[in-house]
């Protein structure tokens, strides 16, 4: 079901569950900031979910709410990713959806990582 933004974090979700350690996944990344990890349902070579540690639900909310500390950490984690990946040179896509007219489907902010091909549907 699409992620309603006018709802309150909700702390069942996902990604709440992954960052409490209640379910399982591969760490690819983790600092102060962030938790990296693969999307299940990966749609790229390379499909990597990048998550804030604080409870957002949206990038609206996250940049609404967030300390600045928070959001510089963030952008850095996801930089870090993409180093530690190694995808300088053949690059990436980075994409969040947000609410549904996105098809927003976990309801805690975060950041789709793709690579590893030449992505196709570019829509931007
Ligand atoms: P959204 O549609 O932007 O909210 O993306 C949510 C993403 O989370 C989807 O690409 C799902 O495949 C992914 N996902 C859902 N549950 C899990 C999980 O338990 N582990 C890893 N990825 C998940």
């Amino acid at each position: 079901m699409a992620v309603d933004l006018t709802r309150p974090y909700d702390a069942n979700n996902v990604f709440a569950k992954i960052l409490r350690r209640e379910i399982p996944v591969e760490i690819l990344y983790e600092d102060d900031f962030a938790l990296a990890f693969p999307d299940i349902t990966p749609q790229a070579a390379i499909h990597v979910l990048i998550i804030p540690k604080g409870a957002y639900v949206s990038a609206s909310d996250f940049g609404a709410s967030a300390s600045d500390l928070e959001i510089a950490g963030y952008a850095r984690a996801i930089s870090n990713v993409a180093t530690q990946l190694g995808l300088q040179e053949a690059g990436y896509r980075l994409i969040s959806n947000a609410g549904p007219d996105a098809g927003q489907e976990v309801p805690h902010y975060h950041v789709h990582l793709l690579a590893g091909e030449k992505l196709s549907a570019k829509l931007i």
